[in-house]
């Protein structure tokens, strides 16, 4: 491995923030997170792909989805319960009920399952109904909910900020470790730059500046990086040629219907021929 060398670089992040728990040691492999049931993510393990609809709406888009992801390999089912929506009347989530309905899902196909806690008041519940909790990129500087995530007893899913440097990122991922997880997963979603063609602008830099600097598993989320679908195939496998060791990807039954995120979401058919694309990569 080459990051031996390049652990020694005067630009690495560690000489300036001082050694960290989430800085890769010398010549140190990468870290596989243990999932839960027996899954693995990061480390040597072959590319995984997260995937699921935006939100969680109703029992049967969840259980219509799991069926046609599962069959596609997918083992980590997304769906957001608690959804932080920039207008406060846009479509909030269903809550509790939303988790009870993904964990159904995720059940009834043998997936697991991640889902978003927006807060201090339920990232309890999200950790109660699913195996990873995602802290999303809004509150990666909520500093008192990555410190309870650390304490959270499941492995989190942290997303970068739209407008964070990546040491401001990789400082958010010490609050977990510092807080005693250390199963964390770092993803890459998109930052904010003039160009506007993208709801955000992928940062592929990023994933293997990250590698460079941590041995945890970083990913891409494509989804709400590129806010359209019709460039996912190219943007995963540029994600995953970077060395991303998953990648995120919304997926609905029926986008056009979709309470949020429509316009980005691939339909079932869309998402088995992005999977077909990325035979290269064994994802
Ligand atoms: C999400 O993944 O559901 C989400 C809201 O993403 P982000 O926090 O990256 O905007
Ligand atoms: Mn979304």
């Amino acid at each position: 491995r080459i990051f031996g060398v390049i652990v020694a670089e005067s630009r690495h992040l560690q000489s300036e923030t001082g050694a960290l728990s989430v800085s890769r040691k010398t010549d140190s492999k990468d870290t596989a997170i243990s999932l839960g049931k027996g899954r693995l993510i990061g480390g040597d393990c072959r590319p995984a792909v997260i995937a699921g609809p935006c939100s969680v709406e109703s029992l049967e888009q969840m259980m219509n989805s799991a069926a046609c992801l599962s069959k596609h390999g997918v083992f980590i089912l997304r769906g957001g319960a608690f959804k932080p929506r920039t207008s406060p009347y846009s479509f909030q989530g269903l809550g509790i009920e939303g988790l009870k309905i993904l964990r159904k899902a995720a059940d009834e196909y043998g997936m697991l399952c991640v889902s978003e806690a927006t807060s201090e008041g339920n990232i309890e519940v999200v950790a109660d109904y699913c195996d990873i909790v995602q802290i999303g990129a809004r509150n990666m500087y909520n500093y008192a909910l990555l410190e309870k995530a650390g304490r959270i007893g499941r492995p989190v899913l942290l997303k970068r900020h739209f407008s964070a440097t990546i040491k401001e990122f990789m400082l958010s991922a010490e609050y977990l470790l510092k807080s005693g997880n250390s199963n964390v997963i770092l993803c890459e979603r998109g930052i904010r730059t003039f160009e506007n063609s993208t709801r955000s602008t992928l940062d592929i830099s990023a994933i293997p500046l990250l590698r460079r600097e941590t041995s945890l598993p970083i990913i891409a989320d494509i989804s709400h990086s590129a806010g359209r679908k019709d460039i996912s195939a190219p943007l995963a496998a540029a994600a995953l040629a970077a060395g991303a060791a998953a990648i995120m990807v919304e997926v609905h039954p029926c986008p056009q219907a979709a309470f949020s995120d429509g316009g980005q979401q691939l339909d079932l058919n869309d998402f088995g021929e992005l999977v077909k694309s990325l035979a290269a990569f064994n994802a």
